[in-house]
């Protein structure tokens, strides 16, 4: 099977016959049989996708086909496609089929994609090695004893190992670009309500974004400007026009690139990672562009900002799952406390039940201005550090992770640890601002590493030219 890395030259086969849909798909169905032992997809639309596929073959030579006509998509399980089902890697949700699509999955359904599955991620999106699913780990094609990083692993090792063209995951602090990097594709984590939130299982409303994930930049632009744009079901979602990202991805000029001391010299970083950012960094400034470090005082207090405030938010959000309304219910009889009890212990994992009562905590009445509160001031200081940066600077460089893929069951006992993979990602949700992920070449075992881009609100139009720029500086095999 030939492999495509973007969505054009598939196309131009598709125009002059040298490919069928049916084939297509026909080969990633065959591809994902193969690899089921990496556990990305938790349910396949084989004989569904099959049809659609017939349908858009018939479009295509009708010349009626959508922009996208020709992609084979895998969506995370916090997605909602209507008629499928909907568990967000969850015992709670078992059984539970999505009397609706969401609006970002409607949009590229409408320009023709093929989804072709049900991807595996953490329960709920929150994990950061893919550990945490009711569905158990997905491995990491690269080196199957580690993890694909998370939580939208089974998303990002899909696009790694060819099982499907793109996928779409979603980001609260880091779920699609550190994956992405822990695999070697892109990921992006557009602007906070740069896309519909509609049909998205809520983790943590103020940060949840939705995000492709790519093997290139040109896929990704192509994907998100079809998801994003204003939605009368998200009241958070922007009514910004929506530019053409993959009209023009040149990247001409000189850019004025900052990044965090902190980010690139501390001793904790792997040194591969350090030595590759370093390189990348060096090279801008050998092609003439202004790369200047800065300070940011408040970049230790991210982490907790970002666990205090998606908790509390998890907590609330959450409550809705209660045994009544959705999914899983206890056989044990009782009263209705007991019912709620007994179903949501029996129905969450242990991280999503950590979270809950972590959540609870920080918003319960004696404790709420002592962490809440204090986290929300952090967060607007934060943003506002975060704007005077890009006052004077157009893009944010960073490592996507401090480490390469980690292997499975490192860190599981270690909460604390965990979150630390996410130690770089956070920042773009904290404050709303647009990152991505692009592949930065491999470490000395050949694992992935990715390089981090941070742009100005709303601004993935510069990101997106900027990343295709930065591919053609990054080791082989690059983009
Ligand atoms: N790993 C982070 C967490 O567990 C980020 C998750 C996400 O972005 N959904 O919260």
């Amino acid at each position: 099977m030939k492999d495509y890395k973007t969505l054009n030259e598939l196309q131009e086969d598709l125009r002059v016959g040298n490919l069928t849909c049916v084939q297509l798909v026909q080969q990633y169905l065959d591809r994902i049989n193969l690899n089921s032992h990496l556990n990305a997809f938790v349910e396949v639309y084989s004989e569904e996708s099959l049809l659609r596929a017939l349908e858009i073959d018939r479009k295509i030579k009708e010349g009626t086909a959508g922009k996208l006509a020709g992609l084979i998509v895998g969506l995370k399980d916090v997605l909602a496609y209507q008629g499928h089902g909907l568990q967000a890697g969850s015992q709670i949700l078992a059984s539970y089929i999505s009397p609706y699509s969401a609006t970002a999955v409607q949009r590229l359904l409408d320009a023709d994609v093929i989804v072709i599955g049900r991807q595996n991620c953490d329960e709920f999106a929150m994990g950061s090695s893919n550990e945490n699913s009711s569905f158990g780990p997905v491995l990491n094609a690269a080196d199957n004893l580690r993890v694909p990083g998370g939580s939208s692993g089974g998303s990002a090792v899909a696009v790694q190992a060819g099982l499907c063209h793109a996928s779409i995951g979603s980001d609260t602090g880091g779920s699609v670009r550190q994956p992405a990097a822990f695999c070697g594709v892109v990921g992006v984590k557009p602007s906070y309500g740069r896309v519909s939130r509609w049909g998205l299982i809520a983790y943590a409303s103020s940060f949840d974004c939705i995000g492709p994930i790519t093997k290139s930049v040109e896929d990704a632009a192509l994907i998100l400007e079809v998801m994003a744009g204003k939605d009368d079901y998200d009241s958070t979602v922007s009514t910004k026009e929506v530019p053409s990202y993959s009209r023009n991805l040149e990247f001409t000029g000189k850019a004025r690139i900052g990044y965090i001391r902190e980010t690139v010299e501390n001793d904790a970083i792997a040194p591969e990672i350090k030595a590759r950012t370093l390189a990348i960094l060096d090279q801008l400034r050998a092609e003439g562009h202004e790369v200047s470090p800065v300070e940011m005082p408040l970049l230790n207090s991210l982490l907790p900002t970002y666990y205090i405030l998606t908790t509390a938010e998890a907590s609330s959000n959450l409550s809705r799952f209660d045994g009544v309304r959705y999914g899983h219910r206890t056989s044990v009889s009782g009263d209705l406390e007991t019912l709620y009890k007994k179903s949501r212990t029996e129905g969450f994992g242990e991280e999503v039940r950590r979270r809950i009562l972590l959540g609870t905590f920080v918003l319960s009445a004696n404790y709420y201005d002592a962490y809440y509160t204090k986290a929300q001031r952090v967060r607007r200081l934060v943003r506002e550090e975060t704007q005077r940066f890009f006052e004077q600077f157009d893009f944010l460089i960073s490592p996507v992770t401090p480490t390469s893929a980690f292997p499975i069951g490192e860190k599981v006992e270690d909460p604390i640890q965990m979150y630390l993979a996410d130690i770089f990602t956070v920042h773009a949700n904290v404050v709303g601002n647009p990152a991505m992920s692009v592949p930065n070449g491999v470490d000395e075992s050949g694992l992935p590493i990715g390089i981090q881009i941070m742009a100005p609100f709303y601004g993935e139009e510069s990101m997106f030219s900027f990343a295709k720029y930065l591919t053609g500086l990054t080791p082989e095999p690059n983009l």
